[in-house]
């Protein structure tokens, strides 16, 4: 079968995406591969397709290594509603379920086998697939997240380094590397390490389109993620990361109380608790996931509908990585975060605190700097986000900046008032203080601590009462995210760096963006006596009332075959294939499975029921 006619009646779409169709062509005719391509880009088809091709072709395996044992039997699940015969083979199994397997895979059966790195380089699984090359049974090699073999990327894991064995052991059989994160080191270490020099790669654009960019100012960081999820996603799934344990216990329980089902995540919970979580939010509609970095790669669902931060991220890699998790359906989704002077300070204080070496820590100053730039910048968020992975574009109409240009004010004035002021604390009496105190001075304010110091005697006393407490905060968020400042100490209290003579000698200009004095509060009263959140969130395509009754129907039908199959709704078909049979209403099963997300095997196992569920559907 030719790949279309597969990518067709397997997985039911009419058409490959992007570079998809020229990698599978080049894995069927055995060629390796290197394949860089963003979340929800279509990976998993580049070496699914070519795993039945060339199954169909030879009766060989294809053993995809995979670091993401929670996830495979999902993505066996999603296979199997395919047609596709795919096992996994990990610690979760019973020894009679693993033999079970095995034999499966001895045979040629076996069109895919997902297996955990640590797993592949047993001696017991290397000499079974001795014996699959001996009997030329041995087909494909797949290596999904790849960057796991390089110590520079963020998910380093020792199993991965032992993967190169693949490439001399089995020369024969052709591998395809898959990853979704994109920079230059990374992609160095994956050809190196895993031996794909003769690989050809595949770069994608990094773009993706339907995810809008939206970077606010913190003011009160938890009645702004709130307002956000209540204006623009009630109902919808999500995940909210936050830097800390602590912090995702709070703001999880926060939310709870505030009418959001919200799960909380991170390493420190039992693994048991993890899975539970996990697993609710891959099967349960609308639910919001708070966690730390621990949570999230590999996660396939494809509806999550916003990825928020409640702290900066370290890098621009991890913020891209992080909010790509968002819409990989296609479909419109939000990447949110707020940022504030703390976040600067305290990023910057990591590095400096951190027992690294001091040529890593000026790198990771570097990346932290990057990021900040594009927090701070009043032009195209995701203009600037390509250019960090080496694409050009132009504005994209889809991010916070383009749709609401900033207004900006020059604040060069401003910065060295602020400089000034931090200078003649030096002078005073060689001391310095943060960021809160210095405001006051600024502000002209009779604090204690003013009066303690002897501050209103300070020439720069009050010389800054035009601005309000926000605008200072931007204006040292500024000087501290472009190097000018620096926080240190017990205190974070602020210095003076070298460079920031220049700009008191006016040699820099500073353009900030305004903020906006308007304070984000939580409605008072709001709680308990507000509407109860809807169950049901929107189509992803407008459907009228008639087709609206047909969709829930749909959903509800659904929910049962996922829930006898103990798989997320999504394996069995996609909202947007639902919501495509709700409008297109189809009469007979050649026009269901024109349908994209129809293939023949869930149209054979399907197709009468859901005639006949569109069929008594109301309206
Ligand atoms: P990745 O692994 O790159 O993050 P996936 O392989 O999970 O992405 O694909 C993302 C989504 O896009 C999945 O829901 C998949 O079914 C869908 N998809 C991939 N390729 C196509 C295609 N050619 N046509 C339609 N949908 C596709
Ligand atoms: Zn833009």
């Amino acid at each position: 079968m030719s790949s279309l006619a597969i990518l067709s009646q397997v997985f039911g779409y009419s058409a490959f995406r992007g570079q998809q169709h020229e990698i599978v062509e080049h894995v069927i005719g055995g060629g390796d591969a290197l394949v860089l391509m963003p979340t929800g880009g279509g990976k998993s088809l580049c070496y699914q397709v070519p795993a039945i091709a060339r199954h169909q072709r030879e009766q060989g395996v294809t053993v995809v290594v995979s670091p993401l044992i929670a996830l495979m039997h999902d993505q066996v699940g999603a296979l199997e509603e395919a047609g596709v015969h795919a096992s996994f083979l990990n610690s979760t199994l019973t020894f009679e379920e693993t033999q079970k397997i095995e034999r499966e895979m001895m045979s040629g059966r076996l069109v895919l086998l997902y297996v955990a790195p640590e797993r592949l380089t047993t001696p017991r699984m290397l000499s079974q697939l001795d014996s699959l090359q001996e009997r030329g049974l041995l087909s494909l090699f797949a290596i999904d997240e790849a960057h796991c073999v390089s110590q520079w990327g963020h998910d380093f894991r020792e199993d991965y380094l032992a993967l190169n064995v693949l490439h001399e052991r089995y020369p024969e059989a052709p591998r395809i590397a898959l990853t979704a994160t994109a920079d230059d080191l990374t992609r160095a270490d994956i050809i190196t390490r895993l031996q794909l020099d003769k690989a050809r790669i595949f770069i994608s654009s990094f773009d993706r389109p339907n995810i809008r960019y939206s970077i606010v100012e913190k003011d009160n960081a938890r009645a702004q993620l709130l307002r956000f999820i209540n204006d623009e996603h009630e109902g919808d799934a999500g995940i909210v990361y936050c830097q800390s344990r602590k912090k995702v216990e709070e703001t999880a329980a926060w939310l709870n109380d505030e009418g959001i089902a919200a799960l909380p995540y991170h390493a420190g919970l039992d693994a048991a608790v993890r899975k539970r979580h996990q697993d609710k939010f891959l099967r349960d509609d609308g639910v919001v996931m708070v966690a730390t970095i621990a949570f999230g790669m590999g996660i396939d669902k494809p509806d999550v509908r916003f990825v928020a931060h409640m702290d900066l991220p370290k890098t621009i890699e991890s913020y891209y990585q992080e909010t790509g998790r968002a819409g990989r359906d296609g479909a419109p989704a939000d990447a949110w975060m707020a940022y504030g002077l703390a976040d600067v300070v305290n990023q910057r204080r990591m590095i400096d605190e951190s027992p690294a070496g001091e040529e890593f820590k000026r790198g990771q100053r570097g990346k932290l700097d990057a990021l900040l730039a594009l927090a701070e910048a009043h032009d195209c968020r995701r203009v600037r986000l390509l250019a960090y992975f080496g694409e050009t574009s132009t504005p994209c109409g889809n991010c916070d900046n383009c749709l609401h240009p900033p207004e900006t004010w020059d604040g060069t004035d401003a910065a060295r008032k602020a400089l000034s002021c931090i200078y003649r604390f030096h002078q005073q009496r060689g001391q310095s203080f943060g960021a809160g105190h210095l405001i006051d001075v600024l502000r002209g304010k009779q604090t204690d601590k003013v009066t303690q110091f002897h501050h209103e005697d300070l020439s720069t006393f009050g010389i800054g009462a035009d601005l309000s407490e926000a605008q200072w905060r931007s204006v040292l968020r500024q000087l501290i995210a472009l190097g000018h400042v620096e926080a240190g100490g017990e205190y974070n209290t602020l210095h003076l760096t070298p460079t920031a003579r220049e700009v008191l000698r006016g040699g820099v200009e500073l353009h900030l963006r305004h903020v906006s004095d308007t304070p984000t509060r939580v409605r008072k009263g709001a709680k308990g006596t507000k509407a109860p959140r809807s169950k049901d969130k929107a189509p992803p395509i407008a459907l009228d009332a008639e087709a609206l009754a047909r969709y829930a129907s749909l959903k509800a039908w659904r929910a049962e075959v996922a829930k006898e199959h103990n798989l997320p709704a999504y394996v069995v078909f996609h909202d947007a294939t639902l919501a495509e049979m709700a409008r297109s209403q189809p009469a007979s099963l050649d026009a269901l499975g024109q349908i994209s997300g129809v293939g023949e095997k869930k149209l054979e196992a399907y197709g009468r029921e859901i005639l006949r569920v569109l069929d008594t559907a109301p309206g």
